[in-house]
């Protein structure tokens, strides 16, 4: 497929394509633009040109368009999520969620750009005010990876628009057309020409350009630690503002009076959901050691009725998307095995008919783990999760703590009092106590430590492509 500058499609003026995969298959299923210095450059010259009138545009209008944005993604949302499925590898019915719910945080970005407000401080001064009112940052580059192509991008995408910024979108490698196909979808609802540009390519020879380019106002991106670092740095260079997203490694905490099925229902859904591809998904597990059998019994037990296939086979979990995301799992369970952790169950590369030409990595569960193991301190982005046991919650605190990364915490207690106490030393953006349900629309999303900067969702995440003005006013 061709880019998708100013409105329209365009080939890249390197006339070159390269290939986008089935991972179940290994088939090419489509191929994208590789674009260059000139690419990059006509992309963001045209989303500059619609900022001017873009941002002029009453709040309200920006509004309509955006929940006819929403409505069309329901209404293909079949087309869509085969695309995502195809390059992906997820099961259709989580594509088909992903899709639906990308559209509801488009509606909710829409009435809450609504709701954005000024100040006006009671200095209480004769003839002298002070008006502190926002305004659009300008030209925004959203970076995203491939795990859930839409929704990352319609969480920059949604609250850059409707605060008055027009956008630049460069998606994964792995599943560009997806994201490409959204650009169709905006353009049908009516969205002027450069308000949303798509352009693909690779990510090592246009970052650069897309972020020092002197039109590139801001930097929304999500994927892997080193890259995020990567572009702040280069961000810090030039001045420009960034949110970054980055890499988790979420600890869960199952205390002496956890409800056991509640925990073990609820970590094996999220450790091994989208293959366990996701930032914020529990990675280790501490549980108290007079849970530790009960704990690890039931894990194995809801974790071997997961099924694995391909995404129109009713499977609960697909494969890794290529080959480099599969390797973290093998190396990751290669490395506890010889450091004398336990494979309870999974642990190898699925083979046969079915699996031979996918990146098929099984649910896997890996006991009597430490923090000397890569499976309790390093990113999987597998579906590989690394248990151990606990004597009292300060040690589990510490050990939760103990990491680099800072995305979600999770914690199992009958007391509330316990799981709100240790959710406020948890060093985490968000906190779960005693279910995982998905980060809602309305709440901020983001990590600390090395896992970003920033926050999306919610009036915080519009908040976050504004600028503040003051005007002071004398009369
Ligand atoms: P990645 O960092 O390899 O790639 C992400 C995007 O960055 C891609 O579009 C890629 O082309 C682009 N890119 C690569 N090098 C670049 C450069 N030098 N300059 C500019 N752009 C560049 O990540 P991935 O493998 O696609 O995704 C997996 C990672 O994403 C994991 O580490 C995961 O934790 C992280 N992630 C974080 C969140 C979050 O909200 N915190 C959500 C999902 C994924």
């Amino acid at each position: 497929m061709e880019n998708f500058i100013n409105g329209t499609w365009v080939k890249p003026h390197s006339n070159q394509y390269a290939d986008v995969f089935n991972p179940c298959s290994g088939e090419v299923i489509e191929t994208f633009a590789c674009s260059n210095l000139q690419d990059v450059n006509d992309a963001l010259s045209a989303a500059n040109q619609a900022f001017k009138s873009w941002k002029k545009m009453p709040v309200a209008q920006r509004a309509v368009l955006q929940h006819k944005a929403a409505n069309l993604m329901r209404q293909y949302a079949e087309r869509l999520a085969n695309t995502i499925a195809n390059e992906l590898g997820r099961p259709i019915a989580g594509c088909l969620t992903e899709i639906s719910r990308s559209a509801d945080l488009l509606d909710f970005y829409a009435e809450e750009g609504l709701r954005m407000k000024g100040e006006i401080p009671l200095h209480n001064l004769e003839g002298e005010k002070a008006l502190i009112i926002r305004e659009a940052i300008g030209v925004v580059v959203a970076i995203t990876p491939f795990n859930y192509p839409i929704t990352l991008l319609v969480m920059k995408l949604g609250a850059a628009l409707m605060a008055g910024c027009t956008v630049v979108a460069k998606p994964s490698e792995d599943t560009p057309i997806s994201t490409l196909m959204l650009a169709d979808f905006f353009a049908e609802a009516g969205y002027p020409s450069g308000v949303f540009n798509v352009l693909t390519g690779w990510g090592a020879e246009i970052g650069n350009a897309l972020i020092e380019h002197p039109i590139t106002a801001k930097i929304a991106f999500t994927g892997g630690t080193s890259t995020g670092k990567r572009i702040g740095a280069t961000a810090a260079m030039h001045n420009k503002r960034v949110t970054l997203e980055l890499g988790g490694q979420s600890p869960a905490i199952v205390c002496e009076d956890a409800n056991i099925t509640t925990a073990a229902t609820a970590i094996v859904r999220h450790a091994f959901a989208n293959s366990g591809q996701f930032c914020y998904r529990v990675n280790r597990v501490y549980v108290h050691e007079t849970q530790y059998q009960a704990f690890l019994e039931k894990a194995i037990e809801l974790t071997q009725k997961l099924r694995i296939g391909n995404p129109f086979s009713n499977a609960d979990m697909g494969p890794m998307v290529n080959q480099k995301i599969y390797q973290n799992s093998e190396v990751q369970v290669l490395d506890a095995i010889e450091k004398g952790a336990t494979i309870k169950t999974g642990g190898k590369r699925l083979r046969g008919e079915e699996f031979d030409k996918g990146w098929f990595f099984p649910p896997t569960i890996i006991a009597d783990t430490n923090h000397s193991m890569k499976i309790m301190t390093e990113e999987t982005f597998g579906p590989v999760v690394g248990i151990m046991p606990f004597k009292t919650n300060e040690e589990a605190i510490a050990l939760a703590n103990d990491s680099e990364y800072g995305l979600a915490a999770y914690v199992f207690s009958e007391q509330l009092g316990t799981g709100l106490r240790m959710a406020e030393v948890l060093e985490a953006g968000s906190v779960w106590i005693n279910n995982i349900s998905r980060s809602y629309h309305d709440v901020p999303f983001g990590g600390v430590k090395q896992s970003g900067i920033g926050r999306e969702k919610g009036h915080y995440g519009i908040e976050a492509y504004t600028e503040l003005k003051t005007i002071y006013m004398n009369y």
